[in-house]
């Protein structure tokens, strides 16, 4: 099985938009998906009970329609194993 297959259940790296740690990457639900290069995700933050810590937003983002794209621009996911941190 391909490793990188989309599927709902997999977690993917979604790059934060905005907020402090903008262009950081988050771990992505997917819970739909379109394709191979577009799904639904929910996306776990790094945040606490006030939202005012370190990503300074909401616990769980809904973010429709992601696009893939490897070179983690804001807004878009990639599978962990394309993510230069883990490389
Ligand atoms: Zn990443």
């Amino acid at each position: 099985m391909d490793p990188n297959k989309l599927a709902i259940g997999r977690v993917v790296h979604f790059v934060l938009p905005e907020g402090p740690n903008v262009g950081q990457c988050r771990p992505g639900f997917v819970v739909r998906v379109w394709s191979q290069e577009s799904c639904n995700l929910q996306v776990f933050t790094d945040t606490g009970p006030t939202q005012r810590e370190n990503d300074q937003m909401g616990p769980i983002l809904w973010e429709t329609s992601v696009l893939h794209n490897q070179n983690r621009t804001a807004g878009t996911w990639h599978h962990w194993n394309e993510c230069p941190d883990e490389q």
